[in-house]
């Protein structure tokens, strides 16, 4: 018998947790999605119930034109979450596309956010400069927080691990559902963003933010030689011209992936310690750093080749996964059209 989460905890029953994560499929996962997401799903996946979203319709917003893109990288994400550990056994892995009922609950959530405060978002804001979309912004993309807002309510998510950059578009939904539960009945649930250690792992080119779409990443499933060219070339410490000279930690890209992927902390500390002295190269940091990433990416890229043999086993995970999601995501748009005062027959 299904209950309503109202009834469960009228009887004290507390339901099992709920995560709700996912990659847009512009490209495939790098570093960055491991720190800033990754890394935690595959430690929470047993606890809590996951869904974990491949946001093609979401991708859709900036690359209209590119489809054979967005579906091309379908299987590579998919690759990618297998090879880091994401069990299909256990978390719900499904294609946004093909669950309308997110884009329906879209449609009702957008008239709930005014077009002010969508164009205050801070995060697509920076998107949008970014981009260079200039006068001509679609408006897909300036409400794609709304459709990732019914992502997450559309699966009652209590918890959401995210980068660092999605924290203003978690802040949006939990507006959206406040004001959602206030005007119709309390049905949604407010979610909470889990934000790792690390938050934002910046590019290799020093810039804020590793992105699939910015040409600074190392990718998951990028190969040794291709992680140690990038590396060679990584931003340092643009001062730190002469071996012997002191040079700088913070903002040092080199030491935010060392702090971020070397398991020998104390090591960290030393080299830090060395190069702020000054008599520690960059080759030689650089070094540590490819030993640390061989040492971490070397079984993942096992893995994902053993899985990209069959892609068709893959595919039907996810096709698996999206009839699962899609189950879930029918029960709370039911719940939403009674609130809404939708069900008509
Ligand atoms: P795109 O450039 O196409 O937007 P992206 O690299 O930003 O791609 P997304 O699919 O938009 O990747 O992001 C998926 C998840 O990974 C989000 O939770 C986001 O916060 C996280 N993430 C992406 N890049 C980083 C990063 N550099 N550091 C930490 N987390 C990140
Ligand atoms: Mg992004």
């Amino acid at each position: 018998m299904k209950m309503s989460n109202k009834k469960m905890s009228l009887l004290g029953i507390s339901r099992r947790e709920i995560i709700l994560t996912g990659d847009r499929p512009t490209g495939p996962l790098h570093l960055g999605h491991y720190v800033g997401s990754l890394k935690a799903r595959v430690k929470l996946q047993n606890k809590y119930k996951t869904y974990v979203i491949i946001a093609d319709t979401q991708a859709l917003t900036d690359n209209a034109a590119f489809p054979e893109k967005i579906r091309k990288n379908i299987i590579e994400v998919a690759l990618d979450y297998l090879s880091v550990g994401i069990d299909p056994k256990v978390s719900t892995i499904f294609i946004q596309s093909l669950v309308p009922e997110i884009a329906e609950l879209t449609v009702y959530f957008l008239n709930l956010v005014t077009l002010a405060r969508l164009e205050r978002n801070p995060t697509v804001k920076d998107e949008m400069k970014q981009k260079g979309f200039g006068g001509n912004v679609p408006a897909g993309f300036l409400t794609y927080p709304v459709s990732q807002a019914a992502d997450i309510a559309a699966f009652k998510a209590d918890l959401v691990p995210v980068g660092e950059d999605q924290l203003p578009i978690i802040e949006q939904t939990t507006e959206i559902v406040r004001k959602f539960n206030k005007i119709y009945q309390p049905v949604l649930v407010e979610p909470k963003a889990l934000v790792s250690k690390t938050g934002r792992l910046p590019g290799t080119d020093g810039k804020t933010k590793m992105g699939k779409s910015l040409g600074n990443a190392i990718y998951l499933s990028d190969s040794a030689s291709v992680v140690r060219e990038k590396v060679m070339k990584m931003y340092t410490d643009p001062k730190h011209i002469h071996v012997e000279n002191p040079g700088k930690v913070e903002g040092n890209a080199v030491f935010t992936y060392l702090d971020a992927f070397d398991p020998d902390k104390k090591m960290v500390e030393e080299l830090k310690k060395q190069y702020r002295q000054g008599g520690l190269g960059d080759v030689a940091i650089k070094k540590r750093l490819i030993e640390v990433l061989e040492k971490f990416l070397t079984p993942i890229r096992k893995k994902r080749i053993q899985f990209a043999k069959n892609p068709k086993a893959v595919m039907k995970i996810l096709e698996e996964g999206t009839k699962k999601a899609r189950i879930a995501a029918s029960q709370t748009l039911a719940e939403v059209r009674k609130a809404m005062k939708l069900d008509y027959f």
